[in-house]
């Protein structure tokens, strides 16, 4: 098996793990972006999003959840939760992983922002993808 998020899930390798469950997998980033970076996991194996089972997908919410507190004692002023899907989205394992992302207002650490806004007719938009 080659991917690394399946190797860390069934522990063939290492990880600094946070929390595990039946369904789900917690372990600290490698390269953290800030002092508690998580990422949590399915432990079966699924490339994106959209191609998780509804069950599979709530226990990762339920796991996101459970990390956010784990993490309070780390006291961050705010945390994002994010989700790269497909290279064009950013993602670099192929294996579907929130990152857990703590923030702290005396850390200057670069805050992930949206792209600049896009000019786009709305209303054309929205028929767009309502049409089909
Ligand atoms: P993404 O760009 O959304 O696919 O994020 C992949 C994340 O996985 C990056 O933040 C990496 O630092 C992290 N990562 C890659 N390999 C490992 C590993 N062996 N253990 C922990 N985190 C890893
Ligand atoms: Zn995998």
């Amino acid at each position: 098996m080659m991917c690394i998020f399946c190797k860390i899930a069934n522990k063939e390798i290492p990880a600094k793990i946070v929390y595990e469950d039946e369904s789900t997998f917690a372990f600290l980033d490698i390269n953290p972006r800030s002092k508690g970076h998580t990422l949590v996991i399915p432990k079966e194996h699924y490339e994106t999003f959209d191609e998780l089972p509804d069950d599979v997908a709530i226990a990762l919410v339920k796991t996101i959840k459970k990390v956010i507190e784990m993490l309070r004692p780390l006291n961050p002023d705010g945390y994002n939760i994010l989700n790269n899907n497909k290279p064009a989205a950013g993602q670099e394992v192929p294996h579907v992983h929130f990152h857990i992302i703590p923030r702290y207002n005396t850390e200057q650490d670069e805050i992930i922002k949206f792209s600049e806004p896009i000019t786009v007719d709305l209303d054309e938009l929205l028929n767009e993808i309502k049409e089909k």
